[in-house]
């Protein structure tokens, strides 16, 4: 049962990233977008921001000071202490820009999160940095669990690398069909804890 290794997605997976965004958006530009309303993963659509906006959005959010208060999202970080105590290596992959790192590790650090590594993935072909990793660079890894809310990214994790994939349930992953998948849908931390505690096989 021990000894797995998990990838595990930060913005939205393990931090309330979106619900803060729709804050954000809020005070500097006066929209008023509940969370459960933001139905695309592209925030130029869900939160209606125009180009402008977005450039300067995006700035501001990626600034330490928003990066350090986001919340931990329920019940994360006590299964993570579970699962490091059982032996299972916790791998953060994130989207964020590699600028955005040293904030990221001081959020780590100051919720006392386990982690064996963190890498700085363009998974949504947002960065235009040449130097960083990419999508197709996680093809052919394996993972015993991997947890997404981004279904792009939990589409191509399971067909292009042999994992288990999570898609953690968020309003802009909802029109997603995982029929024909082999994508589980989740819907809070209790629900990963659970699912990794019933399944004790591994890919390797
Ligand atoms: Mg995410």
């Amino acid at each position: 049962m021990s000894g797995m290794k998990i990838y595990i997605d930060i913005d939205d997976v393990l931090a309330e990233t979106t619900r803060a965004l729709a804050r954000a958006a809020r005070d500097f530009f006066g929209k008023k977008v509940l969370f459960e309303d933001m139905s695309s993963f592209d925030l130029r659509v869900s939160l209606q921001l125009n180009a402008d906006e977005y450039d300067s959005f995006m700035l501001a959010v990626h600034e330490p000071a928003f990066l350090k208060n986001l919340e931990p999202i329920e019940n994360a970080i006590q299964t993570l202490r579970e699962w490091d105590g059982s032996g299972d290596r916790i791998e953060l992959v994130t989207g964020r820009p590699p600028s955005s790192r040293q904030a990221t590790v001081e959020w780590l650090e100051n919720h006392d999160i386990p982690y064996q590594s963190l890498e700085f993935v363009d998974k949504y072909g947002r960065q235009h940095d040449e130097t960083m990793p990419k999508l197709s660079d996680l093809a052919g890894r394996h993972y015993d669990l991997a947890i997404e809310d981004s279904a792009t990214v939990a589409v191509y994790l399971s067909e292009n690398t042999r994992s288990r994939v999570l898609l953690f349930d968020r309003p802009w992953n909802r029109d997603m069909d995982l029929s024909g998948t082999s994508i589980s849908r989740v819907f809070d931390w209790l629900e990963v804890s659970k699912d990794r505690t019933l399944d004790g096989t591994t890919w390797s």
